[in-house]
């Protein structure tokens, strides 16, 4: 955790540095300043008008550098209701810009990074408040967090930070902050004392309105940055609200009957019980009629996923991501079509393991013919780890099999692969179906074993993995019920041990690509209730993908990734398979 804050301030400084100034009643007077790229990064300004008359006029001039303007102020429109890209603003440039303005005005900084991913805009604002918000202050696949903020006023502000994880607080501090300070990282305040993934939402409270904090998640080892505001989009859109239904929100929190779900901007605004939530004024209401309201499902162990078809397929049976832990597909490939159906939300969400990363002549290469990734020795191990990664792999799936006399991974070609993805912050998952695997695996440091174990777990091991947190997802379908697994899951259950929804769908036929009915049937067979099994295909699968922090839960801030079936899981799982609507990312597909 150390390295994880030691650029931030740097970074900040050598980013951007922003002002914004309220000069007057309804008038908007914003400076971009010092803007500075890496390489690699290109940006664009934008603005937005929203009020009474047609289009708003404003007023623009770049300074260089050394701030000298770079040409005589411009007076330029924006339709309303619009974003109008100022111009030239695509070139990447060092330098700050004014805008001026009679109405008030958001504008949008967007940041580009040339390589596969691309995600990074926030929002200015003349808009000053004494309370801020900022759902989502962590992406999962990002190294450190920051947050920056400024006092505009001439009087020291205090400030009061708190740290929330799943609705619960989880720290609070407060600080000072001097007066006409320009902005400066705060977050060290807080978040130094919290690890990474200990919270999702912080909340800002100032003894006087200060504008928008910027947040800047990234992660300095792979050169990406995420910079975002609490300053929400405009609101183009009406906000929906599924009424008239039982609420499962996916925590394992007791059903919540006649409840409302208020989703606005693809997230969730608000949900609890109808008369503790308010529904926005003109919100389109979606009568589920007695049903029940689910997060979307998460099935963290499917194959052949690089297929819009499968990934429609998925969508439209509730299971609104899928974790794909194991591609014949160049890697290349494999995650610039991840990173292609990311924006459409009739496909999946998919998330990405690339190969299987295994040893000459091993599983799956010999017995399967399947490609996978083999590596020769430690540090081949770890260096082929490295660059997987830098591709852009989600996480790194291994395979640790012996059956049929196969050579497998050794423990320190495990251990390598390990260290290196951890240092990276991404996952390790592993093949495994025998006990001794299952140990080696816990003893690497493995995050989560992809199969069940078909002799059986000895409680040591059993309890080890509690212990870890390392997940267990018991594909018992794909797996036949064989042998102990069926005992094994009932154990590691009561046991307290964390299991996730897989089936391995899209590889062995006869296991869905859709909603895994039968998988979840089987993990009731071993015992697991209905609300335990909800949670492992919600919470839990979306903490096995590391994006717990942005979906698998019905809670504030969280995606809109809904299903909503006509009965009740809770009293038979088959309800699962009415399903009368799915929301992907806050649109209605289903
Ligand atoms: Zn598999």
């Amino acid at each position: 955790m150390i390295a994880k804050w030691r650029c931030l301030p740097f970074l900040l400084a050598f980013l951007v540095i922003l002002s914004c100034v309220k000069s007057g009643l309804g008038a908007t007077d914003i400076w971009v300043s010092h803007i500075a790229f890496q390489d690699g990064w290109k940006t664009g300004l934008s603005l937005y008008y929203s009020g009474p008359e047609t289009s708003a006029s404003f007023n623009l001039t770049r300074f260089d550098d050394s701030g000298n303007p770079l040409e005589a102020p411009a007076m330029l429109d924006a339709a309303n209701n619009t974003w109008t890209e100022l111009p030239d603003s695509s070139l990447a440039y060092n330098g700050s810009a004014r805008i001026q303005s009679e109405h008030s005005l958001l504008v949008k900084v967007s940041y580009r990074y040339e390589g596969s991913r691309s995600l990074c805009e926030f929002y200015l604002t003349a808009e000053t408040r004494q309370e801020w918000i900022l759902p989502n202050t962590v992406l999962p696949w990002l190294d450190w967090t920051g947050i920056a903020l400024v006092n505009p006023h001439d009087v020291p502000a205090t400030l009061i930070f708190e740290a929330w994880k799943h609705g619960v607080k989880a720290a609070v501090q407060s600080t000072i902050l001097e007066g006409g300070s320009r902005y400066v990282n705060m977050s060290e305040a807080i978040w130094s004392s919290l690890a990474y993934r200990d919270f999702d939402t912080a909340i800002i409270r100032a003894s006087v309105p200060i504008p928008a904090p910027i947040c800047i998640t990234g992660d300095y080892l792979q050169e990406r940055h995420v910079f975002f505001t609490a300053q929400p989009k405009p609101q183009n859109d009406r906000a929906l609200c599924l009424i008239n239904g039982t609420l499962i929100d996916g925590t394992g929190r007791e059903p919540v009957s006649d409840s409302v779900v208020v989703i606005s901007e693809g997230k969730i605004l608000a949900s609890g019980r109808r008369g503790d939530v308010a529904i926005p004024e003109q919100s389109e209401i979606l009568d589920v009629k007695g049903g029940t309201i689910l997060p979307g499902f998460v099935n963290v162990h499917v194959h052949n996923a690089f297929k819009e078809s499968s990934l429609r397929a998925w969508a439209q049976q509730g299971v609104t991501t899928v974790r794909d832990v194991g591609a014949a597909e160049p890697p290349s490939s494999a995650f610039a079509f991840r990173d292609s159906v990311r924006s459409n939300p009739f496909c999946a969400r998919l998330v990405a393991a690339g190969p299987l990363v295994t040893v000459p002549g091993g599983y799956p290469i010999v017995p399967n013919n399947f490609p996978a990734l083999a590596v020769t020795s430690p540090e081949d191990a770890g260096r082929k780890t490295q660059d997987l990664i830098g591709q852009g792999a989600d996480l790194i799936k291994i395979s640790l099999e012996a059956g049929l006399g196969l050579p497998t991974l050794t423990r320190q070609e495990v251990q390598s692969i390990v260290e290196a993805a951890h240092g990276r912050r991404v996952p390790v998952a592993a093949h495994a179906t025998t006990s001794g695997f299952f140990r080696l695996a816990l003893e690497a440091g493995v995050d989560d074993a992809a199969h069940s174990a078909v002799d059986y777990l000895p409680d040591e091991v059993i309890e080890r993995m509690v212990q870890a947190g390392m997940y267990l997802i018991p594909t018992l379908t794909a797996q036949r019920k064989a042998g102990e697994t069926l005992r094994n899951l009932r154990r590691f259950v009561s046991a307290g041990g964390k299991v996730a929804l897989g089936n391995d769908g899209g590889y062995l036929a006869g296991l869905e690509v859709g909603m895994p009915i039968a998988e979840i049937e089987a993990m009731q067979e071993a015992g697991m209730s209905p609300m335990q099994i909800i949670v492992a295909a919600t919470r839990n699968a979306a903490e096995v993908c590391r994006l717990d922090g942005e979906l698998g839960t019905i809670e504030f801030g969280k995606r809109a990734d809904i299903l909503v079936v006509t009965g009740n899981p809770l009293e038979n799982p088959r309800a699962l398979l009415d399903i009368s609507s799915v929301i992907h990312g806050g649109v209605v597909i289903r």
